[in-house]
């Protein structure tokens, strides 16, 4: 099944990705469509970005008119949009002060700043390590793959930065042990996605917050995948009730425009990067922002994080059906709608593939898991749709 774009694709896209073989054209609501007019229900929503879905109409407004506004002006002014986008994650967190990024990857990098710098301003040099855990993933750059914890990413490219000790994740004596004197900071995800969907428990960031402010360590959590409601709450620590010193966020944060951001709190946002410590070109412009403003006035306009209560039992529900029915399908592992079963015996990928072929987008996670991370505005109708398709594909 040669396809011309593909072909064309592959003459001239370094090849870092073995991608599905199709090519998409376009979207609405919670579906895509390839050149060919293919429709597919879509459960992965570009890696869990589009959570308001494809061609929301008040989302696109507010881009279009923004982009006849103004687009881009550098950090070196202020911008409304900017402002009202830091206005509304800091009311969505609690937290204090926020900075964005251009992804998640560089809001990981301005977090192990923060904590370094926050550190070296109180104790001067010589306090840099940084705790992260096994099978994490925090991202891409040198500083971000420093910190995650996958061999295989890792490897080619060292020497890393340095100072970065790993754990176990859920295990708080393990992270224990890591601990020196020249700790400063602790990373980890709140529900590890790419390593294969493992919810943190309630008991470890309990531990690993009485830990950090017993050492004066900053706490960084990642939810970059799992925050914007995809748990069932704004950001995912907050049904834990563990704030964290620093978090980052990207993926849904603007619903299809590149953009991230960390967000201090407390003692990492009294003391730590100050003018002249970071910048980027890009970073908040008033594009992206005007995004990241709408997305928050749509989640609080469509109720998204109640909707993602329910809709999220209803997908746990029937995905523990499906274990229940298939021996290969080992556990169902998450939260609302960051879901993952893991596949024993067969290749999951063979499962993806074939699903695509059904018209069902999902993806993997780990080695042996089949992730679910769809627009957070499904209903349970398409969720019965995605069961179907899915079963078809076993
Ligand atoms: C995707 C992801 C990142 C990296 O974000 P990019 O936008 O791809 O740079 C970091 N951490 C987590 C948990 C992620 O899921």
């Amino acid at each position: 099944m040669s396809n011309p774009y593909i072909e064309e694709a592959e003459e001239a896209i370094l090849h870092t990705y073995n991608r599905y073989q199709i090519v998409l054209d376009r979207g609405e609501g919670v579906r895509l469509y390839d050149v060919n007019g293919k429709e597919y229900l879509d459960f992965a929503a570009g890696i869990a970005v589009q959570s308001l879905g494809y061609g929301h109409p008040e989302y696109t407004r507010a881009l279009k008119e923004q982009i006849d506004r103004l687009t881009h002006i550098s950090n070196l002014y202020y911008s409304v949009p900017m402002t009202e986008a830091a206005g509304k994650v800091k009311k969505a967190s609690g937290m204090e002060k926020v900075f964005f990024t251009n992804s998640g990857t560089e809001a990981i990098e301005g977090a192990l700043k923060a904590a370094r710098k926050y550190s070296y301003g109180k104790y001067g040099e010589g306090r840099y390590e940084i705790i992260a855990m096994n099978h994490s993933f925090h991202g891409r750059s040198m500083g971000a793959l420093s910190v995650t914890g996958n061999e295989k990413y890792r490897k080619p490219f060292e020497p890393l930065v340095g100072g970065v000790r790993f754990a176990e994740f859920n295990d708080l004596e393990s992270v224990k042990a890591q601990v020196t004197d020249r700790t400063c900071g602790i990373i980890v995800e709140t529900v590890q996605g790419e390593g294969g969907i493992y919810p943190a428990t309630k008991e470890f960031l309990e531990g690993l917050r009485t830990l950090c402010d017993e050492r004066d360590l900053i706490l960084i959590f990642d939810e970059i995948q799992c925050g914007m409601g995809r748990t069932g709450h704004m950001f995912a620590w907050q049904e834990y009730g563990v704030m964290p010193d620093v978090m980052t966020c990207a993926k849904a944060l603007g619903c299809g425009v590149p953009v991230g951001a960390f967000v201090l709190g407390g003692r990492a946002a009294e003391s730590s990067l100050a003018p002249g410590d970071h910048g980027t070109t890009y970073g908040g412009n008033p594009f992206v922002c005007a995004a990241v403003s709408k997305v928050f006035d749509l989640y609080e306009k469509e109720g998204i994080v109640e909707h993602v209560r329910k809709v999220g039992a209803y997908l746990t529900e029937k995905l523990d059906g499906l274990v229940e029915k298939y021996d290969f399908f080992a556990e169902r592992r998450g939260k609302g709608l960051i879901q993952g079963l893991e596949v024993q015996g067969r290749p999951v990928g063979e499962i993806v593939n074939r699903a695509l072929e059904n018209g069902l987008i999902v993806i993997t996670a780990g080695s042996n898991v089949l992730r679910l991370v769809p627009p957070l505005v499904i209903t349970e109708a398409d969720v019965d749709e995605m069961i179907d398709k899915l079963e078809r594909s076993l």
